[in-house]
């Protein structure tokens, strides 16, 4: 450490993934030192951090929520049944309505109860159709403001309502990019617009004008699904955009027969698309670890947290490891682990983030009260340490200090 960099923090007591004993020193927001005693040389008067053995890890991303949907902080709100997409999009419609609570707000408390769980970055799909057009994206854009200390926030445009069916949204999906969101989205070609060419050609036509990736939702099920599949990994070559086209579900690549399956998977590796699962309920979902075998990208979210589309979610990501556990059957200490990389490592490639732990990096991390990280994906424990930016924000479920 050098003059210019003061030590801010010393947190001691903590164990690596191998069990080993390490401590971490912080200056400026930055690891500045890291290793078995690395803090025996900082000056008595910088605080330390007692982790109590605790497993030192990096914090979790969330690589797939709609800030602007949530209904946190509000007077439980009765879901609306329906059954299809169609019929989703018009009860949530009536809901948005009605809602009084600004997305500032109840995006704000999103972004604070997901934060209190360990997650520190986060890709926001927000809905831009012809009736909201972009008022919600600007109210996520001005929570990258106000909850900057807290969360990066990544932001697509999200054509809810489909981008034929809406007519006029393709412009407002270009106004938005061109406003300040990350990525273009996309919804069901052919389920929702009924116009496969006609979607993904208006969609990547705006991400390759501003130069940016895709984020597409997928429900379409079976053949048609894989096909819409080879069709987006067809254009992402076309338009130059390998690795920066993700799928968000895909529900069909877990119905395939194996020759679809395996046409499908080669194309979608051969584009660099990744694929976001959330561990789904009673559908059919991508197959990790077979996915993974072919080179392909699996990463999760949290995607719907109380909101027109399901009254339940809470953000916590080692619960959705652990959601993905018990849908792909992972039980060794391996799975766990895999299934660990879903929530940490395999987002931050997918949206082009680093969060690793080394010196020289920001001093983003969790401690977690855990032996090892099996352990912390099995147990789930709640009494979380997390630090952003070297200082603690929140701990055993709230936030704290700077962070609260
Ligand atoms: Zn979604």
């Amino acid at each position: 450490l050098t003059d210019s960099k003061k030590a801010t923090l010393v947190v001691g007591n903590a164990r690596n993934r191998a069990g080993d004993a390490i401590e971490l020193v912080i200056a400026e927001g930055i690891i500045a030192a890291m290793g078995p005693g690395a803090g025996s040389e900082t000056a008595d008067d910088v605080p330390r951090f007692d982790a109590g053995g605790g497993l030192l890890c990096q914090p979790f991303i969330d690589g797939h929520v709609h800030l602007d949907k949530t209904l946190i902080g509000l007077p439980f709100v009765p879901h609306i049944p329906g059954d299809t997409i169609a019929a989703r999009i018009e009860a949530e419609k009536r809901i948005r309505r009605q809602t009084s609570g600004p997305i500032q707000a109840r995006g704000g408390g999103l972004i604070e109860q997901i934060v209190a769980y360990g997650t520190l970055a986060l890709r926001s799909h927000v809905d831009i159709d012809t009736e909201i057009r972009l008022k919600g994206l600007e109210a996520v854009l001005s929570l990258k403001e106000s909850h900057g200390h807290l969360v990066e926030i990544q932001t697509v445009a999200f054509p809810q309502s489909g981008v034929i069916r809406d007519p006029g949204t393709a412009d407002l999906l270009d106004a938005a990019i061109a406003a300040g969101a990350d990525l273009v989205g996309g919804l069901d070609p052919a389920g929702i617009d009924n116009d496969i060419e006609g979607h993904l050609d208006v969609i990547f036509g705006i991400a390759s004008k501003h130069g940016v990736g895709l984020d597409i939702h997928l429900h379409d099920g079976g053949a048609l699904g894989a096909f819409e599949l080879r069709q987006i990994a067809m254009r992402a070559r076309a338009f130059g955009l390998e690795g920066r086209v993700a799928v968000s579900h895909a529900f069909c690549l877990g119905e395939l027969d194996d020759a679809d399956f395996g046409r499908t998977a080669e194309a979608l590796a051969g584009a660099g698309v990744a694929i976001m699962t959330t561990g789904p309920g009673p559908v059919p979902m991508p197959p990790v670890k077979r996915l993974s075998a072919h080179g392909i990208s699996v990463f999760c979210g949290s995607d719907n947290i109380r909101d027109a589309w399901s009254p339940f979610g809470n953000g916590d990501m080692l619960e959705r490891a652990g959601i993905v556990c018990d849908r792909q059957n992972f039980r060794s200490d391996a799975d766990l682990e895999e299934a660990f990389a879903l929530v940490t490592d395999a987002p931050a490639e997918a949206l082009g983030l680093s969060y690793a732990l080394q010196v020289g990096a920001k001093a983003d991390f969790l401690i977690l009260p855990a032996a090892s990280i099996a352990e912390a994906v099995a147990a789930r424990p709640m009494d979380r340490a997390v630090f952003k930016n070297g200082v603690l924000v929140a701990r055993g479920g709230r936030l704290v200090g700077a962070g609260a």
